[in-house]
């Protein structure tokens, strides 16, 4: 009798031993994958927040550029082969080329002229108030391209 309950009771021990295992994690496995929960639970979170603000970034980017683009841009030519400024925006008749609101000299330092936006007549870029018609164009950098007023410059190429 004392042969079967010691063989019942390592059955016993055996099975508790097996529960264990089942039960307990295993600490070690746990601990080498340690770095990957790292990378998922930090990294991850960090990855996304860069690429939204990267995204965010990038999406405000091309308004602000625009607005703070100071080069001169090359005029085009209309069908009769005559150059066409933009009215209201200051240009070099010499080089072909039309410089951002605000300028008065060109990159080469050559006096700028302008067209003015209400009768078409021109004169210096330096000069604010039309002697044809009297319109005051007071012409600020920035300004006039974070608030623009009126047609866009490019309007007059359409004509
Ligand atoms: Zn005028």
């Amino acid at each position: 009798m004392q042969g079967v309950e010691g063989h019942i009771e390592n059955l016993w021990t055996g099975l508790l031993q097996l529960i264990e295992k089942l039960v307990v994690p295993d600490w070690g496995a746990l601990i080498n994958l340690l770095p990957l929960f790292l990378v998922l639970g930090v990294l991850g979170p960090l990855l996304t927040l860069g690429l939204l603000a990267w995204t965010w970034y990038f999406l405000r980017k091309p308004r602000a550029r625009v607005s703070y683009e100071d080069g001169p841009t090359r005029v085009l030519l209309g069908d009769d082969g005559q150059p066409m400024y933009p009215r209201g925006l200051p240009y070099s008749a010499s080089r072909g080329l039309i410089y951002p609101p605000g300028r008065t000299r060109g990159d080469a330092g050559e006096d700028l002229s302008v067209i003015c936006p209400m009768c078409g007549i021109g004169r210096g870029a330096d000069i604010d108030t039309c002697g044809n018609c009297g319109l005051v164009l007071k012409v600020e950098p920035r300004a006039r391209l974070l608030a623009p007023i009126g047609p866009p410059p490019g309007g007059a190429a359409i004509a």
